[in-house]
Protein backbone atom coordinates (compact mmCIF):
# COMPACT_ATOMS: atom_id res chain seq x y z
CA UNK A 1 0.00 0.00 0.00
CA UNK A 2 1.09 3.55 -0.75
CA UNK A 3 1.35 6.52 1.06
CA UNK A 4 -1.42 7.64 -0.50
CA UNK A 5 -3.77 5.34 0.55
CA UNK A 6 -7.01 6.91 1.82
CA UNK A 7 -6.35 10.21 0.27
CA UNK A 8 -9.22 11.06 -2.29
CA UNK A 9 -8.36 13.44 -4.98
CA UNK A 10 -10.31 14.62 -8.21
CA UNK A 11 -9.10 13.39 -11.37
CA UNK A 12 -10.14 16.40 -13.36
CA UNK A 13 -9.31 19.26 -11.38
CA UNK A 14 -6.86 17.61 -8.39
CA UNK A 15 -8.30 18.72 -5.52
CA UNK A 16 -8.18 17.36 -2.47
CA UNK A 17 -11.82 15.18 -1.73
CA UNK A 18 -13.11 15.70 1.66
CA UNK A 19 -16.46 14.83 3.00
CA UNK A 20 -19.31 14.13 0.90
CA UNK A 21 -20.19 15.93 -2.73
CA UNK A 22 -18.39 13.84 -4.72
CA UNK A 23 -18.50 10.70 -6.79
CA UNK A 24 -16.72 7.74 -7.11
CA UNK A 25 -16.53 5.19 -9.45
CA UNK A 26 -14.59 2.56 -10.99
CA UNK A 27 -12.57 2.90 -14.49
CA UNK A 28 -14.19 1.22 -17.54
CA UNK A 29 -11.27 -0.04 -18.62
CA UNK A 30 -9.01 -1.25 -15.42
CA UNK A 31 -10.99 -0.76 -12.81
CA UNK A 32 -9.21 1.74 -10.88
CA UNK A 33 -10.60 3.89 -8.43
CA UNK A 34 -11.67 7.41 -9.84
CA UNK A 35 -12.53 10.15 -7.91
CA UNK A 36 -14.48 13.47 -9.15
CA UNK A 37 -15.82 16.34 -6.90
CA UNK A 38 -19.00 17.86 -7.04
CA UNK A 39 -18.14 21.23 -9.22
CA UNK A 40 -16.38 18.85 -12.05
CA UNK A 41 -19.18 16.34 -12.13
CA UNK A 42 -21.66 19.00 -12.59
CA UNK A 43 -19.40 20.74 -15.85
CA UNK A 44 -19.40 17.67 -16.67
CA UNK A 45 -15.47 17.69 -17.01
CA UNK A 46 -13.73 14.61 -18.37
CA UNK A 47 -11.64 12.81 -16.31
CA UNK A 48 -8.81 10.99 -17.02
CA UNK A 49 -7.83 7.67 -14.99
CA UNK A 50 -4.62 7.76 -13.43
CA UNK A 51 -3.81 4.28 -13.88
CA UNK A 52 -4.46 3.31 -17.75
CA UNK A 53 -5.15 7.13 -19.03
CA UNK A 54 -8.57 6.24 -20.44
CA UNK A 55 -10.90 9.55 -20.77
CA UNK A 56 -14.36 9.53 -20.28
CA UNK A 57 -17.54 12.32 -19.92
ZN1 LIG B 1 -12.78 18.50 -9.59
ZN1 LIG C 1 -8.17 2.91 -15.97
Amino acid sequence: MSAQQGRKRCVSCGVNIVGAGFTEFDCPECGHTINRCDKCRKQSNLYQCPDCGFTGP
